[in-house]
């Protein structure tokens, strides 16, 4: 179950630790590690354990850095430089982890802390890590260009410019490039690492705002942050030929919303369009790992889908990172976790 270069999806699980609220109700962990990927979940008296197989599985004792190196994303940075459109997502229940995956603990990008932080997460690791890609080819010229939005109740909200949350954007197709785009998206030109870093603590500053605004959590929106590959190889002084690569970072709704079955309006529409975009997330990387069988592929039935179409369905890599809590109070959430990774790839 190790990852290899053929793979078209990894799929890995990371387990945080406990909280301190956890820990002094006494633990009640409900995982076991044997290794070789595998996860094992306590089933309960007189019950057969639950095993589950992943590329790889991150202990609570993991640290951010070891997301980045054993995860597989640097293989899909490399592979946005040379020209191909790459996604990596994190799946989960609220307060699994996922937003301390991709972007560290509240508050550290907002504020600016120095990105050699520790605790910084895989998005800003991977910034670091494209610049050294970049700076490794100096028989190129490489442009930029990153943008962040939200999709919240199947609504596409601009982070980098908050007034979109007033008048939502719109998701279209694009003939020449055969791929659905958000227009008037701002898109930001990042010469510099620092650039990149800019458009990470804006967008999520105005998350946290536009949030609030909205009497929202954040659990209940997507959020997308995508960063695109411009590269011209040159030769003799000019330019021979050009690719465009995509790396797209996505923080998905807490997959805890796709049951809650509330009477209210707000509410249920809100869980049936989180439910759909997950379903429909879930179906296409299915398909997308049984490589041979393509079906039709329901692309168009989420925005999410939509926007993701095109890292998911043709030559990209998708990385999932499936983060589970491993208390006994979560595990029915985890299993259903672990069931909705397992989809995503037969190992
Ligand atoms: P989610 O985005 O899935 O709702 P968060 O990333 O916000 O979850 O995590 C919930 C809480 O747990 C946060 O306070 C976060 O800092 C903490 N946390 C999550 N994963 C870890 C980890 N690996 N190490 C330390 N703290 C973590
Ligand atoms: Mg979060």
């Amino acid at each position: 179950s190790q990852l290899s270069d053929e793979d078209n999806i990894n799929v890995v699980v990371r387990v945080r630790p406990l909280n301190n609220k956890e820990r002094g109700l006494g633990g009640r962990e409900a995982l076991q590690f044997p290794g070789k990927g595998q996860v094992v979940c306590d089933a309960g008296p007189g019950q057969k354990p639950k095993v589950f197989s992943y590329n790889v599985v991150f202990e609570p004792a993991a640290t951010q850095e070891d997301i980045v190196e054993y995860s597989g994303i640097k293989r899909l940075l490399e592979m946005a430089v040379e020209g191909f459109s790459c996604t990596a997502f994190c799946y989960g229940q609220t307060g699994s982890g996922k937003t301390h995956t991709l972007t560290g603990p509240p508050g550290l990008v907002e504020k600016g802390t120095s990105p050699h932080a520790p605790e910084h997460g895989l998005v800003v690791r991977s910034f670091v890590h494209l610049f050294r890609l970049i700076r490794d080819r100096p028989d190129s010229h490489f442009i930029l260009k990153a943008s962040f939005l939200e999709i919240y109740n199947e609504k596409v909200i601009d982070l980098l410019n908050p007034g979109s949350a007033r008048k939502p954007l719109q998701v279209r197709w694009s003939k020449e490039s055969r791929s659905f785009y958000v227009e008037n998206l701002f898109t930001v030109d990042c010469e510099e690492l620092d650039d990149l870093f800019a458009v990470l603590e804006e967008g999520m500053r105005n998350r946290a705002v536009g949030a609030h605004a909205m009497n929202a959590n954040s659990s209940r929106s997507h959020t997308l942050l995508c960063v695109r590959v411009r590269r011209d190889l040159r030769a003799d002084g000019s330019v021979t030929c050009s690719t465009h690569g995509k790396i797209n970072f996505v923080d998905l709704a807490g997959s805890e919303m796709t049951k809650k079955t509330q009477s209210s309006g707000k509410t249920l529409e809100e869980a049936n369009n989180i439910n759909r975009s997950l379903m429909v997330l879930g179906y296409c990387i299915a398909q997308l790992s049984d490589g041979k069988k393509r079906g039709h592929i329901p692309y168009r039935d989420s925005k999410l889908t939509k926007l993701l179409a095109d890292s998911l369905a043709g030559n990209g890599v998708t990385l999932m990172i499936a983060c589970i809590a491993p208390t006994k109070a979560n595990l029915s959430e985890t299993i259903n976790t672990l069931r909705y990774a397992s989809r995503a790839k037969k190992i």
